[in-house]
């Protein structure tokens, strides 16, 4: 059944098409709901709080292969990616379910070492885990249902304006360089690996860019991806300098050796788990002189008034390349 309903969701629509078409007779009934559908969170008040909630899911064979990874370091990169969506909002994560579908092949060991790599970052993050669902299917699938919290306020999408810089938080595309070597039955270097199999999303930074960030999204389908939805969430246009974007050192010396170039890995890669935000040229330099974390800040670009959206690249301007798309077979990264 999961193959007839992926195979005709291929057929007719991509994957944002289809949570629009899906979800269009479903109102919000509640008042105090403050963003429903199309953030990477949704938000709600309750007293002087803004909750926060996100879901997330990973299947073998699409997300991560046994062979590819330690159970332990497909629960780390399985809630971080849930970790990152609520840092996106400028939150910090609370409250966890988890949710399991076990094939024959997995055995108890195997999911006692996946929640043993889960365990750290709830420790680190004070998640408290509070409950779940495990069940048996063809497929081994994890999803993870995480909510958080923030005292003041939330950065959304929608946020930016004409002029405002795109910043970016460390370096990006290294997860996807790490994974062409693994498809290629290469070894990454450890610097590289560790990018794709234990990624460090930005809760700290979050918070902290939420005095100065006008939006905010976090880097899971690439830079090229994520800064459209930034852009058509806040009606403006977007152009990426492909010179600037922020690469990882260790990953320079496979230019030119993979199926992909470094760019194009670092826009259309994902799995990044960095935050990408937009700021006013005011407060990006009150930003710059303040900024308390080791990791870095790049600008790559600038949004624009029409709603169109460019990368330049070595002086040329073209148009800027779609990211990753869950439910579409036009890519191969
Ligand atoms: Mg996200």
């Amino acid at each position: 059944m999961y193959h007839v309903w992926r195979v005709l969701c291929l057929k007719i629509v991509n994957e944002f098409n289809l949570i629009d078409h899906i979800t269009r007779d479903f109102p919000l009934f509640q008042s105090n709901i403050v963003k429903g559908i199309g953030d990477d969170c949704a938000v709600w008040r309750e007293g002087d709080q803004l909750r926060v909630l996100t879901t997330d899911s990973m299947v073998e064979g699409d997300h991560f292969l046994k062979d590819w990874f330690t159970p332990e370091q497909i629960g780390h990169r399985f809630l971080m990616s849930n970790v990152s969506d609520v840092a996106s909002m400028g939150a910090t994560p609370t409250f966890l379910y988890i949710s399991l579908v076990l094939d024959d092949a997995t055995d108890s060991e195997w999911v006692a070492r996946l929640y043993a790599g889960m365990r750290p970052i709830c420790q680190k993050h004070h998640i408290s885990l509070m409950g779940g669902n495990i069940t048996h299917g063809q497929t081994l699938s994890l999803t993870a249902t995480l909510l958080g919290e923030s005292p003041n306020k939330v950065v959304y999408r929608g946020g930016a304006s004409v002029g405002d810089i795109v910043m970016v938080t460390g370096d990006v595309g290294s997860a996807c360089v790490a994974r062409l070597l693994l498809k290629n039955g290469k070894q990454p270097p450890d610097e590289l690996f560790e990018r794709l199999a234990r990624p460090t999303a930005r809760v700290a930074e979050g918070v902290f860019l939420k005095d100065f960030a006008s939006s905010m999204i976090d880097i899971s389908d690439g830079v090229a991806s994520e800064a459209r939805h930034l852009a058509m969430s806040s009606q403006c246009g977007v152009t990426i300098n492909a010179d600037t974007i922020p690469l990882h050192p260790a990953s320079i010396a496979y230019e030119g050796l993979l199926s992909a170039s470094l760019i194009e890995c670092a826009l259309r890669g994902g799995e990044d788990y960095e935050l990408m935000f937009t700021v006013s040229e005011v407060n990006s330099e009150r930003l710059q002189s303040e900024w308390p974390f080791e990791t870095p800040l790049t600008a790559i670009g600038t949004m624009t008034l029409t709603q169109e959206y460019y990368l330049i690249q070595s002086g040329q301007t073209i148009p800027l390349p779609r990211g990753f798309d869950h439910l579409s077979e036009n890519i191969n990264l």
